[in-house]
């Protein structure tokens, strides 16, 4: 088994440790993402079993219907802002973090694009990852 992904928010207030690998790595370009981030797109890390989560730190919370139609739920730091993980009402197992979250980002290999319908020139992605005009058919 390789070692937890850990991280947090940029203060420390927030600190997660995640046992087990990411289901899905991705860059998402939709409208509530890049909102988000500030810049055009996220990047997520997903993982299924809420079990494999340990999370320590009270995050403030936010729900957003995205581009999808889906409600998400937003985890932020209340002191630093950092954004540091999401949660997915009608999927309740996921547990996604953002990949500079992690101490150490370099872990975070994006396998996919999601959202490239809302995406604009200037956020240029590797070509050779796979493109999705939205989700990924489930
Ligand atoms: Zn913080
Ligand atoms: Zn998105």
């Amino acid at each position: 088994m390789s070692k937890p992904y850990s991280g947090g928010c940029a203060c420390g207030k927030i600190r997660y440790e995640i046992s087990g690998e990411p289901i899905f790595q991705n860059d998402c370009q939709c409208r509530d993402c890049q909102r988000k981030s500030g810049t055009g797109h996220g990047s997520y890390l997903t993982f299924a079993g809420r079990g494999s989560v340990n999370l320590q730190g009270e995050a403030q919370q936010w729900d957003v219907v995205g581009d999808s139609g889906n409600a998400k739920t937003r985890a932020f730091c209340p002191t630093c802002g950092s954004p540091v993980y999401l949660t997915f009402s009608a999927a309740p197992e996921l547990f996604t973090i953002h990949a500079a979250s992690l101490d150490d980002p370099g872990r975070y290999r994006p396998q996919a694009v999601t959202y490239t319908v809302r995406g604009y020139a200037w956020d240029y992605l590797d070509p050779a990852l796979a493109k999705f005009d939205t989700m990924p058919p489930a």
